[in-house]
């Protein structure tokens, strides 16, 4: 199996979350060639999990994510992205193909016990995938005694891993806030209800919210994306504010406990100057809750198969979909470096390197038929 030229065939046909249709299909594709006891499709989705089962044992599963991100190709690759605005600039084309060369693994060297369940996975950008897998019910039939995935990092030598216990990323949530006053004509403004004063108030005191230093416990942040007051029609005063964040914790905890007090701010501030308000939250990430047994195994086997190993001090200040299923099942997200002249994700000069393909295949493998179990969690 050529997996270069299925990396490559991946890339061009990118497509964003929950349209990936076609990648769905050139998966299945590629599955069929590659003997799994059985293949899972998950109603409402695009993801396929793919079920290689070797008999009692331990059951393992590891993710690849399939969709891309919405930044338009500008690099001249034999292999450009076919659609304008969407291309495969986070490296989740590569992410599938180490899981595609996995199964050709489990295909041609099976184990001698266990179950591996590949979960090509859609909507990572979003936050929407683990989540949608979780609610359908797929895991309470096919419980997961360990989950891995792994993420390309730009920056970290090519092929070093790099990973650490508790939180490797961070919990992220973005929020819209609106604030509905009353508009006036523009020459009498003292009879409109003005959501400007709260919406400055709340604005500052949602930045006061932040935390920057990550080696404490209490690191967030708040980000403002937007902040919008009134229309352009110059004869009319402002009635409508909008304003959009993202919030991003150290851990899930915290992150609710944020959500909470921004919540009350808005009421509170609402209430005072009598306007109608709406918070509403949107592409949640959980922080991933890495097992330390987990993380050790992956450590042993770094060692194993000679591949620099790096225990990252703080966690990434970005959100990650799998932190979700490391929340719910003993497993590790780890990251495994891109190149350190890689352009950083989502950058419209990144591509995935094809060097990173068989050292990511080699490792799912080795983790997989490590047997040590983690302990209670
Ligand atoms: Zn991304
Ligand atoms: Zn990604």
């Amino acid at each position: 199996m050529n997996l270069e030229q299925i990396r490559h065939d991946l890339h061009r046909m990118a497509e964003p979350s929950n349209r990936e249709a076609r990648t769905r299909a050139y998966i299945e594709e590629v599955l069929t060639t590659l003997s799994p006891t059985r293949i899972h499709t998950i109603e409402g989705t695009h993801h396929l999990v793919a079920e290689y089962d070797f008999g009692d044992g331990p059951v393992t599963l590891v993710r690849g994510d399939f969709d891309a991100v919405r930044v338009d190709e500008t690099l001249a690759l034999p292999y450009h992205s076919d659609t304008p605005g969407v291309s495969h600039k986070c490296g989740h084309d590569g992410h599938t193909t180490i899981l595609l060369g996995l199964a050709e693994r489990l295909m041609r060297q099976p184990l001698s016990e266990g179950k591996v369940l590949l979960f090509f996975q859609g909507a990572e950008e979003t936050g929407e995938g683990a989540a949608q897998l979780l609610a359908s019910g797929f895991l309470d039939h096919h419980k997961p005694d360990r989950v891995f995935a792994l993420h390309n990092i730009p920056g970290i030598p090519l092929g070093t891993v790099i990973c650490r216990p508790g939180s490797f990323t961070c919990s992220v949530v973005s929020c819209d806030i609106e604030l509905h006053g009353k508009t006036s004509h523009a020459a009498e403004p003292l009879k409109a209800l003005s959501p400007y004063p709260a919406a400055k108030t709340l604005t500052d005191e949602i930045l006061s919210l932040c935390q920057h230093d990550m080696l404490r416990d209490d690191y967030r942040i708040a980000t403002l994306i937007e902040f919008r007051v009134g229309e352009p029609a110059y004869g009319v005063t402002a009635g409508h504010a909008v304003l959009r964040f993202t919030i991003r914790a150290k851990n899930d905890a915290l992150l609710q406990e944020t959500k909470a007090a921004i919540e009350e701010l808005a009421a509170s501030l609402a209430q005072r100057d009598g306007l109608q308000h709406l918070v509403t939250w949107k592409e949640y990430f959980a922080a991933s809750n890495n097992h330390p047994d987990i993380v050790g195994q992956l450590q042993e086997v770094c060692t194993k198969l000679h591949y620099p190993y790096v225990t990252k001090e703080t966690p990434f200040s970005w959100g990650e979909d799998f932190g979700l299923l490391t929340q719910h099942f003993p497993g590790a997200l780890f990251g495994l470096g891109s190149g350190e002249q890689q352009p950083p994700l989502h950058h419209p000069d990144f591509d995935f390197p094809d060097a990173l393909i068989p050292k990511g295949i080699d490792l799912f493998y080795q983790l997989i038929t490590e047997h040590h179990l983690p302990h209670q969690v």
